[in-house]
């Protein structure tokens, strides 16, 4: 333990400049003592740009307590003045780090992580803005080293208050770099957008449609039956990791008479215990509104597109259908339940993406959508959003 915690000190150093030090002969104390030393006497800690608020820090006049947890700064170059030997941010000043009385401390900590509020932008014309924000872990680390930049300046920016902004309809890439590693926004600036929707899945098709979609940043909707969903959990939880939506599509796919709530309810209780979420929109199975359907309390879910694709087991004619019915706001129907849809939706997807559309959910679509209400497509105007999963 003490030899971890030793070790663990010998490792901060490379980050921690001690600076400067009013007597030189203080370096060779601490280094030599260490490994005994007991008490924290005064440091003094500085912050680059960071968030938060700045922290009253008392000064105490007694070493060796166990002391405030550390400040968080506000300014660049902030210095706080106190004792500190809580561990935040996984490096810790302990009371097993010798740091002399009067020795000044500067602290900077390395950002571990980065948790920005959106994972993806999506804008709807040229010239808009949208605004994220960041969380930095440590929430005290020294920002100085975190790069951000998008990759292709022709279709949008960002300011150095994380404002992103719209030049031109194209695709791009955000990325903010850090200790060698990168967190990466993709942005889209589309004049169109669309909904792919799969129905009666998820099958032996599903898992390699959605690597495809996953490796060329494509999302969609999967409309799941009940039945299909045992033993498929690890599947349903990368499909909504990826952006994918998951909606309802009753438990046994019954298109008699039928209990419209409780085959609804039984596949969110499923989803729930696989995945931990529930559905947000329902499709019934057929597109029939019938019976009890327009009490199941989410948006009802239809399409504009209709490929055929169970009764015509032909890629091409599945692809051709999508491309002619492909307009903005559109919702296509297509099952991959079927192996013959799945190059056909493959070809559409990036036929598609080239032409400048944007892939969005059924519910991003819609904007949420209201409860007991019918669609059959969303509005043509794409919405500028940031997008998360
Ligand atoms: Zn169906």
């Amino acid at each position: 333990m003490k030899e971890k915690k030793t070790t663990y000190f010998f490792v901060l150093l490379p980050f921690v400049l001690l600076f400067p030090l009013w007597k030189a002969s203080v370096v060779s104390a601490i280094e030599s003592e260490a490994p005994s030393a007991q008490k924290v006497e005064e440091v003094v800690l500085r912050f680059d740009a960071n968030e938060g608020k700045v922290s009253k820090v008392a000064i105490k006049k007694t070493s060796g307590d166990v002391l405030g947890t550390l400040p968080k700064a506000t300014r660049k170059n902030e210095i706080f003045h106190g004792w500190y030997t809580k561990k935040r941010g996984g490096k810790a000043v302990n009371a097993k780090t010798v740091i002399r009385q009067n020795t000044t401390l500067y602290a900077h900590w390395k950002v571990r992580k980065i948790d920005v509020d959106a994972k993806e932008l999506l804008f709807g014309a040229k010239n808009k803005r949208l605004s994220l924000k960041l969380k930095i872990t440590p929430s005290n680390a020294d920002c100085s080293t975190l790069k951000m930049k998008v990759n292709r300046t022709k279709y949008a920016t960002i300011s150095t208050n994380h404002v992103v902004t719209s030049k031109n309809y194209g695709q791009t890439t955000l990325v903010y770099s850090y200790n060698g590693k990168q967190t990466r926004i993709p942005i889209q600036v589309a004049k169109k957008w669309v909904a792919f929707t799969f129905d009666d899945g998820p099958s032996v098709y599903t898992s390699g449609l959605v690597s495809f979609m996953k490796k060329n940043q494509l999302r969609a909707t999967f409309y799941v039956v009940g039945t299909g969903l045992g033993g498929r959990g690890n599947l349903l939880k990368t499909l909504l990791k990826n952006g994918n939506e998951i909606g309802n599509h009753t438990w046994s796919h019954p298109v008699d008479s039928w209990n419209a709530v409780g085959q609804v309810q039984s596949v969110d209780w499923k989803l729930k215990k696989l995945t931990g979420t529930t559905t947000q929109t329902f499709r019934p199975p057929g597109g029939g509104l019938g019976g009890s359907v327009r009490q199941v309390r989410k948006p009802i879910i239809l399409w504009s597109v209709d490929t055929n694709d169970w009764r015509d087991r032909v890629p091409s004619i599945v692809y051709n259908r999508v491309m002619r019915g492909a307009r903005s706001g559109a919702i296509v129907l297509m099952h991959d339940i079927h192996g013959t849809t799945i190059p056909a939706a493959k070809q559409a997807f990036l036929s598609l993406k080239k032409q400048g559309f944007a892939f969005v959910t059924v519910s991003e679509l819609l904007n949420g959508g209201r409860p007991g209400v019918v669609y059959t497509q969303g509005g043509a105007k794409v919405r500028t959003m940031k997008i998360n999963y």
